[in-house]
């Protein structure tokens, strides 16, 4: 398995947040394997810019920590991290102020590709917008890098959108989801419009239902300030399985092209029908002897925000009305697993007695652990004794099935951040989707604050509240297993 590695143009990439926690953990790391397979142009440079004291050799301390607690120790090269730490630098500068900017601006080139990752807190994404160009840093092809929360609700969103606008076009502005870059969730594409076998059958009229999984096992551990005002709805469903469910259930895109692909997600956002609180589940989960509840994770006495939501969805729309999509995403459960589920229709008539086990295909797509996909399909059991029917999977673990190398891929981060620097907004939510995704949103929130809705309770490193399985056996189906 040979890997293609396409070298990008010269550029200049300035982390705003440099120091921050993503920098350091997913940034950071991720150009240094950019670096490290040839992928980064030997003049390259990566740039911090965060309001910290530090220069920029204590910059290139941090990175060079960073990349040793981040990056497998197979990958960590003492040379190859040495020539990677010269193309950093560093800026002190305070978002809000004028402070350090004339330095950012000294270093700054037009002639190359500017990118600019707001790896900041959202309040300060208008002030280092409006930043950039009072102080002519950013060329006209700039582009910009905008992290999650992308706004509250839809007219915060707005808002957001309407103060980068005024600096920056849409197409120099990429909001990311993390989600987007994951190996698999490509290989969702391929899989749907690169065979022929699957693209047919993906309806309403063969497919039962969809299920799509976001389970983690960790709490809200020292993020409970930002999640309580969240909660999973918020910081989940509005973006990552949004963004996985139009990807699952959008119409063929005419060309992998940015815009052709984001209509076809933006018109499944607007075909989803608003759903009734009867099909919609909150949780948050209890604790135990060895965790503590989300109220003291949160440290948030009586509140009432959600660490787990399960929902059913319908789309109105020709190929998928009457198949439901069924959501679930939650912390502190059973595994950490992601994945999206396709589960067909059984066959119209069987030709085998009632109890042969005849079931139905289902195709899994995991997005995390052990990223590949798995069809299951009935055989007969071998041997004698007559027509005995079995389900066995066509299993395609990618680590099995190309081999350790192509398992090992670019992380979603290191991925997207190179898809900015060749101008690639495939991978990138557009602007009228956020706010589509949240005028979707919004109306079920309000309405939980309205009825002054309560969490049903769930055990920590479970499958989440017995509501939740309701949902989907008052419709005769059940969840798959939530398992690594
Ligand atoms: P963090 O608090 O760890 O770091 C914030 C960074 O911003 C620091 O480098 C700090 O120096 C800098 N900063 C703060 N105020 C500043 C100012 N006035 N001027 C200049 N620099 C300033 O935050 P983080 O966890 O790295 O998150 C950064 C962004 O990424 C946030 O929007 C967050 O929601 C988002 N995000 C983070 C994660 C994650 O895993 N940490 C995941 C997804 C999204």
């Amino acid at each position: 398995m040979v890997s293609r590695v396409i070298p990008v143009d010269p550029f200049d990439l300035v982390i705003f947040g440099g120091t921050g926690d993503l920098a350091r953990r997913k940034i950071l790391p991720g150009l240094y394997r950019r670096f490290l397979d040839g992928q980064m142009p030997e003049d390259a440079r990566i740039i911090g810019a965060a309001r910290g004291e530090m220069d920029t050799d204590g910059y290139r301390k941090f990175v060079d920590a960073a990349v040793r607690e981040f990056v497998s120790e197979k990958k960590c090269d003492s040379k190859v991290l040495k020539a990677f730490l010269k193309r950093l630098h560093f800026v002190q500068l305070d978002a809000l102020g004028d402070q350090g900017w004339p330095d950012l601006k000294a270093l700054s080139d037009h002639e190359r590709v500017q990118a600019f990752y707001f790896s900041v807190g959202p309040s300060l994404f208008g002030a280092i917008a409006e930043r950039l160009h009072k102080y002519e840093i950013a060329g006209a092809d700039a582009r910009i890098v905008v992290e999650k929360p992308f706004g509250h609700d839809e007219a915060t969103a707005r808002a957001l959108n309407e103060s980068l606008a005024k600096h920056f076009a849409e197409h120099q502005i990429y909001r990311i989801d993390h989600y987007l870059g994951k190996e698999t969730v490509q290989n969702l594409m391929a899989l749907r419009f690169g065979n022929m076998l699957f693209e047919p059958l993906w309806n309403a009229q063969y497919v039962d239902h969809i299920q799509i999984t976001v389970a983690e096992t960790v709490g809200v551990e020292g993020r409970g300030s930002y999640y309580d005002k969240s909660g999973a709805m918020r910081d989940m469903v509005q973006n990552h399985l949004m963004q996985l469910l139009c990807l699952t259930a959008m119409e063929p895109p005419s060309k992998f092209e940015p815009n052709a692909v984001r209509d076809e997600k933006l018109k499944i956002i607007r075909a989803l029908d608003p759903v009734s609180p009867e099909d919609i589940v909150r949780g948050q989960y209890r604790g135990n002897d060895d965790v503590v509840s989300y109220l003291e994770d949160a440290d948030a006495d009586a509140s009432t925000t959600e660490s787990f939501v399960a929902m059913k969805l319908q789309i109105s729309n020709w190929r998928w009305n009457g198949t439901p999509f069924y959501l679930r995403t939650g912390k502190r459960l059973r595994d950490r697993m992601s994945e999206i589920v396709v589960r067909f229709k059984e066959p119209p008539h069987s030709i085998f007695e009632e109890d042969t086990g005849q079931t139905a295909n289902e195709l899994s797509i995991r997005l995390q652990p052990n990223e590949g996909m798995d069809l299951k399909v009935t055989i007969k059991e071998p041997g004698l004794g007559g027509m005995r029917l079995i389900d066995v999977p066509l299993d395609m673990t990618f680590a099995d099935a190309l081999g350790e190398e192509a398992a090992d891929s670019p992380d979603a981060y290191e991925r997207l951040i190179m898809d900015v620097i060749r101008g690639n907004q495939t991978l990138f939510m557009r602007g009228d989707e956020v706010e589509a995704a949240w005028a979707w949103t919004d109306p079920i929130i309000e309405g939980w604050k309205e009825r002054r809705d309560k969490p049903a309770l769930y055990d920590p490193f479970s499958s989440g509240p017995e509501e939740a399985l309701m949902l989907l056996h008052k419709d005769g189906r059940r969840w798959r297993e939530i398992r690594e």
